[in-house]
């Protein structure tokens, strides 16, 4: 099954959207395979943006990131990754549509509360870099519910 792997960044940990995203993710039907809850340092938040490194926003993306702690989950079903990509809307949330979590929360780019990968293949190297420990496992009881 399809795996994801999405971070509430440090202003949606500090204006209380935790639960509000998790819940969104969980109605869906996803299942959480992974989630902590820490501070990344510098070079680890580099190595995650590692692919914007020529960016001019990269230096403040990574002050961002470091800022407050984070909440780092994996996310399992099927097309996760683009949906989830749904869920969270336009990575600038003046184009997200209302209904998204940056649509709904969010107002400026460089403060769009949420991560998420935007391929399977970066997934695969995102939880690889966020859970080396590698994540639970399980299957929701729920699953005929939600898939035919
Ligand atoms: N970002 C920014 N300014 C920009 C573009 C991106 O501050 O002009 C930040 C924003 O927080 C975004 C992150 O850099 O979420 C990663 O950029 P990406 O293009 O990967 O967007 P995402 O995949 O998060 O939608
Ligand atoms: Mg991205």
């Amino acid at each position: 099954m399809e795996q994801t792997f999405i971070m509430i960044k440090p202003d949606g940990v500090q204006r209380g959207l935790v639960g509000e995203i998790i819940g969104r993710f969980e109605k869906k039907g996803f299942s959480l395979k992974g989630l902590k809850f820490l501070n990344v340092d510098q070079a680890f938040a580099e190595k995650h943006y590692a692919d914007l490194s020529s960016k001019p926003f990269f230096n403040g993306l990574v002050e961002y990131i470091i800022s407050g702690p984070v909440v780092a989950m994996v996310w399992e079903g099927k097309n996760v990754v683009t949906t989830g990509r749904k869920i969270i809307g336009a990575t600038n949330p003046a184009d997200s549509a209302p209904g998204t979590i940056r649509g709904d929360f969010a107002i400026d780019i460089g403060r769009n509360v949420i991560h998420g990968s935007d391929a399977v293949e970066s997934a695969r190297k995102e939880i690889g870099l966020w859970f080396p420990e590698g994540v639970a496992n399980w299957s929701s009881s729920l699953q005929p519910w939600i898939y035919e």
